[in-house]
C-alpha cells in the first residue's frame, strides 16, 4: 500500500509566532511599566483588528473564591492598585 502525502505549501507558517512575538513584546512592556511605576498598565491585553481597537478594560478576579491564598492576594491587589 502506498501513502502518497500531499503537503500545503501556500500556507504561511510564520504569521502565528510574529503574533506571538508582538503580543509578547507588548506584554513584558507593561511589566516594566509595573515594576517601575510609571505610565498606565494595561491589565487585560486584547486587540480588535477589524475596529483596530485595544481594549483597555480590566479583569477582575472572583471574590467569592474557594482559595484562601487567592482572597489574600486579593485584598493585597485592591490596596495596592484599585486604590491609589
Ligand atoms: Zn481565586
Amino acid at each position: 500500500m502506498i501513502i502518497k502525502i500531499k503537503l500545503n505549501l501556500k500556507v504561511c507558517a510564520a504569521s502565528l509566532p510574529t503574533t506571538m512575538g508582538l503580543v509578547a513584546g507588548l506584554l513584558a512592556q507593561n511589566l516594566l511599566k509595573f515594576f517601575l511605576n510609571f505610565g498606565e498598565i494595561a491589565y487585560l491585553q486584547s486587540y480588535n483588528a477589524l475596529l483596530n481597537f485595544f481594549d483597555n478594560s480590566i479583569l477582575l478576579p472572583n471574590p467569592s473564591c474557594n482559595d484562601e491564598n487567592c482572597l489574600k492576594r486579593q485584598m493585597e491587589f485592591e490596596k495596592k492598585v484599585l486604590i491609589k
